[in-house]
């Protein structure tokens, strides 16, 4: 079964052909992100703009690059929701008209499950399944007892975790999307200022980072004043040591108390290398399977959208033409459906 899926839910537009859930076929990932530099964020008129430009020249591309054409495909799959209702209408309307005019069943993924659904692509998910979502726009631990089927056990109160990055790299003066910068100067310093680690309830699954960001930029702002000077290295590290910390230590917990055999993470912050060191440290000597994807594939892409949407075509779980973008899609009742 070949499913042609696209993403355009934020700035990246994107389309693969994954085979049966599991195997990419091609995939093409136009991103924007220069175009969005300058304004230290993404805008999304701008972003709309580019997806109506570039979707029909990244479809070609990625129908060529497998040399397929649409006799090949069985059903299209998009991104529904959440994301930039603008952004996401490409997408939808784009896969409305292939279903439509080839005759082809549609299928809207929630864009959640896709980051969730990219560690398909590498390592059949055994359950129960715990994944640890870190992406721009979202922080949650999901139970996952079955194919489709999602429990937020946790989330973030304020902040996401890739927006906390990109908040305390602006303060830093690094450009957007300053996750990965953040990554890389980090290496090269050390936890020097002890950030407080926010773990909330003792029994809380839930995450909070707007604190944690609000100290780092106090921190900078008082050592101008003082004139003193902090080695840029040394904020980053001591930003990301707690925030892996937190991250991995109620992932783990979570695990332990839901008794999971399969732990994943997923989203842009998935791609950090602190915290997949971190993970791989904390689950070694212990009897669950941790798997964290590629870099390619943490951050937006269409090929977790195909292998998210394989298991909507099993069950012939299928959209309607009336399928529209939905900005403020829920997870669990995506998976209810
Ligand atoms: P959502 O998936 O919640 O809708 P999004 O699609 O905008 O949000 P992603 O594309 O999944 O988010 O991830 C982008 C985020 O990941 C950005 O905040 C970026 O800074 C962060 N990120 C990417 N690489 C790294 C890294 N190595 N370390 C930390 N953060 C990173
Ligand atoms: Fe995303
Ligand atoms: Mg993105």
């Amino acid at each position: 079964v070949n499913i042609l899926a696209i993403e355009t839910s934020c700035d990246e537009t994107a389309a693969a052909i994954i085979q049966d859930g599991k195997r990419i076929i091609s995939e093409v990932v136009a991103t924007q992100i220069d175009s969005h530099k300058r304004f230290g964020g993404v805008v999304p008129e701008i972003a709309s703009r580019h997806h109506v430009e570039q979707m029909t020249q990244v479809l070609e591309d990625t129908l060529q690059k497998a040399s397929l054409s649409m006799k090949d495909i069985d059903a299209v799959a998009v991104t529904e929701g959440p994301g930039l209702v603008g952004a996401l209408l490409v997408g939808v309307a784009t896969a409305k008209a292939l279903a439509f005019s080839h005759q082809l069943p549609l299928i809207g993924v929630h864009h959640i499950a896709g980051h969730i659904y990219a560690n398909q692509l590498i390592e059949s998910f055994q359950f129960p399944l715990l994944c640890l979502v870190v992406s721009g726009g979202h922080t949650e631990l999901v139970l996952m007892r079955e194919h489709g089927d999602y429990e937020v056990i946790g989330e973030t109160r304020d902040d996401a975790c890739g927006e906390a990055y990109d908040k305390v790299a602006r303060v830093l003066g690094i450009p957007y999307p300053g996750g990965p910068h953040v990554d890389r100067l980090a290496k090269q310093g050390e936890d020097t200022l002890h950030f407080p680690r926010i773990y909330l309830e003792e029994e809380s699954y839930d995450f909070s980072f707007s604190g944690l960001k609000s100290a780092v930029i106090n921190t900078v702002h008082n050592a101008k004043q003082k004139g003193e000077s902090l080695k840029k290295e040394d904020i980053a590290c001591s930003f990301q040591e707690s925030v892996v910390e937190v991250l991995v230590e109620k992932t783990y917990r979570a695990s332990k108390d839901y008794q999971v055999k399969h732990v994943v993470v997923a989203g842009g912050v998935a791609a950090n290398s602190r915290l997949r060191e971190a993970l791989g440290a904390r689950f070694k000597d212990e009897d669950v399977n941790l798997s964290v994807p590629p870099l390619s594939l943490c951050t937006d892409n269409a090929a977790m959208i195909g292998a998210a949407a394989f298991n909507d075509y099993k069950k012939g779980a299928f959209s309607g033409l009336e399928l529209n973008a939905n900005p403020g899609l829920d997870l669990e009742q995506y998976g209810k459906r």
